[in-house]
């Protein structure tokens, strides 16, 4: 290990460089600004260093495949994606969002956490790999999509034809994480899915006389009945069904659990809240966050919201409603589920205008894979990593992987305070030179037999 170690060390400030230069170029998704140009400048750095790349086209950002044939005979999967998040407001940036600066031994820029410092980092393990032993241990995939900042919305058509592919890897090293607000190194096995939607009512053709609430429906009442039908003051969601697909977690899964770090102190601090939901605390607290599934109002519109008084009769009303899925919960069918619901409670009236979705996966804490990336963290972390029997956030895992038995584990560079989505967005370059580290121990453990 220490030659390859040495071998980081002696060129991080031109993987540094190549960290600049790509944080420095905006790729934005949710605008459409500076895929191509990032897209090229990642195509030609996994060049350099002797991948195979296909840019493959999707009716949005195209997806970037690089492979490599290594020595043994088993592949290893590895997941990034090349877009960031807009980064407004940029009046509450330190520095300007797309001119990298270091600070304080960080390096702040959008998308160096989240997650263009993993990508760079992992290319430059790869080429010290490289330099030190001649070839990978392992044949290497690596998918870096463009569009994870607006839900992978077109990742499927990647997927569509390259399922022989995506069955082969006997694991995959996804993205995000690091290290959590106890300095614990954190690995996620998997995500929760999402049903993500919009609900609207319509009622007159153009906005009414208040007044005339006496004799016309309103619909932001019809909404606001609708919403309350989903879900109880008691928490419970009503959906007939919706729980029917819900797996309890496995003994492995549990023992997992315990073993997490969750601060609740911390957080409610963080937070500023008394107390969590229904009182939760220890284990059942942990289990809701990570095993239990929701229904949240992300937004509520309708009528007049301005200063003073303005007595109007809206002419419509719209909500947008996310579900947070749990294995083996699917999208699609919650989708029907809730129209079927809908329809009976007598609101047919209530359209369903947009959705979109993700299916949830969690990784078996015992599978092989999963326990040699844990065991690799304590190796180059010091200490047993935290590990997170699935993120309570969302992702392409099962389309990417689970649905293919694949499992995943994160790997990333972030820590407490990068600010991920945020202004001020920043990684510590010592984490980034860990994440290195971790990524050449990984491929020297299948360098065994
Ligand atoms: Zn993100």
């Amino acid at each position: 290990m220490n030659q390859l170690f040495a071998d980081i060390e002696s060129h991080s400030a031109a993987y540094l460089d190549r960290l600049v230069q790509v944080t420095a170029q905006p790729s934005i998704a949710a605008k459409g600004l500076g895929i191509a140009a990032v897209a090229d400048l990642l195509t030609s750095m996994l060049r350099a260093i002797g991948f195979q790349v296909e840019q493959v086209d999707t009716d949005g950002s195209p997806v970037i495949l690089a492979q490599m044939e290594g020595a043994g005979p088993q592949t290893l999967l590895f997941y990034n994606h090349y877009d960031v998040q807009p980064a407004d407001p940029l009046e509450a940036w330190t520095t300007p969002p797309f001119e990298p600066t270091i600070r304080e031994g960080k390096l702040f820029a959008r998308g160096v956490a989240d997650n263009k410092g993993a990508i760079i980092a992992r290319i430059g393990a790869i080429e010290s790999y490289l330099r030190v032993r001649g070839r990978l241990p392992v044949n290497l995939v690596w998918v870096i999509e463009g569009e994870e900042e607006i839900g992978s919305v077109h990742l499927h058509q990647f997927v569509t034809g390259r399922e022989e592919l995506l069955r082969t890897p006997l694991g995959c090293v996804w993205e995000a994480g690091g290290r959590n607000a106890l300095e614990r190194y954190e690995i996620a096995l998997g995500c929760k899915g999402i049903l993500y939607l919009e609900l609207r009512t319509r009622g007159a053709a153009r906005d009414l006389h208040s007044a005339l609430a006496a004799v016309v429906a309103n619909p932001a009442w019809r909404l606001l009945w609708a919403l309350d039908s989903l879900k109880g003051p008691n928490g419970r969601i009503r959906i007939p069904g919706f729980s029917d697909d819900v797996r309890p977690p496995t003994p492995a899964q549990r023992r997992a659990l315990a073993a997490m770090d969750y601060p609740e102190e911390q957080v409610r601090a963080l937070y500023g809240i008394d107390s969590f939901l229904d009182g939760l605390t220890g284990l059942p607290l942990k289990e809701r966050l990570v095993f239990g599934p929701t229904c949240n109002i992300d937004g509520f519109h309708t009528g007049y919201s301005g200063p003073g008084s303005k007595t109007v009769l809206p002419q419509e009303a719209m909500a947008k409603v996310d579900f947070r899925l749990v294995p083996d919960q699917q999208p699609a069918h919650v989708l029907e589920l809730l129209r079927a619901h809908l329809d009976r409670e007598g609101f047919s009236d209530v359209e369903i205008a947009w959705w979109e979705g993700e299916a949830p996966s969690a990784s078996d804490p015992d599978h092989p894979f999963v326990q040699e990336a844990v065991s690799v963290a304590a190796q180059v972390y010091g200490h047993s990593p935290n590990v997170v029997p699935m993120s309570p956030g969302s992702g392409p895992t099962y389309l990417l992987c689970a649905q293919f038995g694949v499992p995943t584990v994160t790997a990333g560079v972030g820590y407490a305070d990068s600010r991920a989505h945020a202004p001020d967005e920043n990684i510590r370059l010592a984490d980034w030179s860990d994440h290195m580290r971790y990524i050449v121990t990984l491929l020297e453990r299948f360098a065994q037999p």
